[in-house]
């Protein structure tokens, strides 16, 4: 008796363990995350270049601040490009548009409900447009 109650529950766990739509969440979770390293790597460059003009108006030098700063956006390159390529590997397959599922790109249909999957790489691809609906709703 109780060791079916806890066959169902291992099987209930596990299911909710394979997140339907966990694969679109973690693209977006992404994005969102490199243009706040984008908005930070604007302002670092810009605290750079203030920074410079000032050391020169009056005459002075910090290389030491000059170097933190290089520093944090060399951090912040490195830190795009990998957020770059999470995100490129994660659109390289091939989602179901039913269940949400991450499949191989050759794969016709979903390993996981069968359903016919939409080619993501047949889409043209999004050459960094600034104006990516940003249709702010809040
Ligand atoms: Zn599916």
């Amino acid at each position: 008796m109780g060791l079916d109650e806890i066959k169902d529950v291992a099987k209930d766990f596990a299911d909710k363990a394979v997140a339907k739509t966990g694969e679109v969440v973690e693209v977006s979770k992404l994005r969102l995350e490199l243009s706040k390293q984008q908005g930070r790597l604007r302002a670092l460059y810009q605290k750079l270049g203030s920074s410079v003009y000032s050391m020169k108006e009056k005459d002075y030098e910090d290389l030491d601040l000059i170097d933190n700063l290089c520093q944090d956006i060399t951090e912040n390159l490195k830190l795009q490009k990998k957020l770059q390529g999470q995100i490129a590997a994660l659109k390289k397959m091939a989602v179901c548009p039913v269940c949400g599922s991450r499949n191989p790109m050759d794969s016709v249909y979903c390993n996981q409900c069968g359903s016919r999957l939409k080619k993501e790489f047949e889409q043209p691809p999004e050459t960094g447009s600034s104006s990516e609906e940003s249709s702010s709703e809040e």
